[in-house]
């Protein structure tokens, strides 16, 4: 027993230290915060930038969550992918701008696809920086990958009329799968990932819809029940599953309801033309921006186990 135990630590320092090389000689601390930036200085445009966006995000982060004191956070911004690829044991298929490995409180910055989407960074971190937030309130307390998800991007702003708009498409397509599908995981297909992303907007937004006070208290209630679907039932007054349920039929209802309006009235011809405009116009950079997140989160779950 003492002796596995002593080797799960030194595997965990082991891949500390494997991550370490690629991290720089070069450190922002975000004022404020006992959040560090590490890089190399010729990333350092990039690594300011990550400080900057951080510095902004973490006042509200925290207080939306109601978390009182962080815990260090290390962010790296790197060119070499390789020690965290062995790190991860080579579980990292596929590459985002950013992503968070929770156990070690990192966030990993991709320098190059960062300085290509630049503007992504804005909403990538504080994405990352919710996971990172969550994982410490709640200690190990399994949380449905919807509410993560839909928290995080819910915190991070990642919400258009656009999203709203080829959520009800998907709807009306038959596409979404049902929310309790997305307890443990999202669906590797990039197309139903990209509806998976925004049903869990929809469902934690459906959620605290009227009482976003109440999240950090419901957080710390599921920790300290040690159970998320504990806590759900004290909060809503109905036991998960049935929410879930329910919430998927008022999901089609609402939507569909919507479908009709569009084909009666006269808004249809004007909407539709009003939608295509806004619709290509946002999806060119949307696309770019939510296909980094999809490959960011690769490295989200990946440390849970
Ligand atoms: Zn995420």
């Amino acid at each position: 027993m003492r002796r596995s135990l002593l080797l799960a630590v030194l595997v965990f320092a082991l891949a500390l230290v494997a991550a370490a090389p690629g991290a720089g000689s070069e450190r922002i601390e975000v004022p404020g915060y006992a959040v560090t930036v590490h890089y190399e200085a010729r990333h350092a445009r990039v690594a300011r930038r990550v400080a900057a966006v951080s510095e902004d995000a973490l006042p509200r982060l925290t207080r939306e969550l109601g978390v009182s004191t962080l815990e260090p956070i290390a962010m790296h911004v790197v060119d070499d992918l390789g020690p965290y690829r062995r790190a991860l044991q080579g579980e990292l298929p596929e590459w985002g701008v950013a992503f968070a490995v929770l156990r070690q409180r990192l966030i990993v910055v991709d320098v190059e696809r960062a300085a290509r989407a630049y503007g992504s960074l804005d909403e990538v971190i504080p994405h990352e920086l919710s996971h990172l937030l969550l994982v410490q309130l709640t200690g190990g307390v399994p949380f449905p990958v919807w509410f993560i998800e839909g928290l995080a991007q819910w915190q991070a702003g990642e919400w258009s009329l656009v999203e709203s708009w080829q959520l009800m498409n998907a709807v009306w397509g038959g596409e979404v799968p049902p929310l309790r599908h997305l307890l443990d995981q999202y669906p590797d297909a990039e197309a139903r990932a990209r509806n998976a992303y925004r049903l869990s907007y929809a469902a934690f937004t459906d959620l605290f819809e009227g009482r976003i006070d109440a999240l950090p208290a419901f957080v710390a209630d599921a920790r300290d029940r040690g159970s998320f679907p504990e806590a759900f039932a004290a909060f809503t007054g109905v036991p998960l599953g049935q929410w879930m349920a329910d919430f998927d039929q008022r999901l089609g209802r609402r939507y569909h309801s919507r479908l009709l309006v569009f084909q009666t009235g006269p808004l249809f011809s004007i909407a539709a033309v009003l939608f295509v405009f806004v619709i290509l116009r946002h999806q060119l950079r949307k696309r770019n921006r939510l296909k980094e997140l999809e490959r960011s989160e690769g490295g989200l779950f990946l440390d849970e186990g």
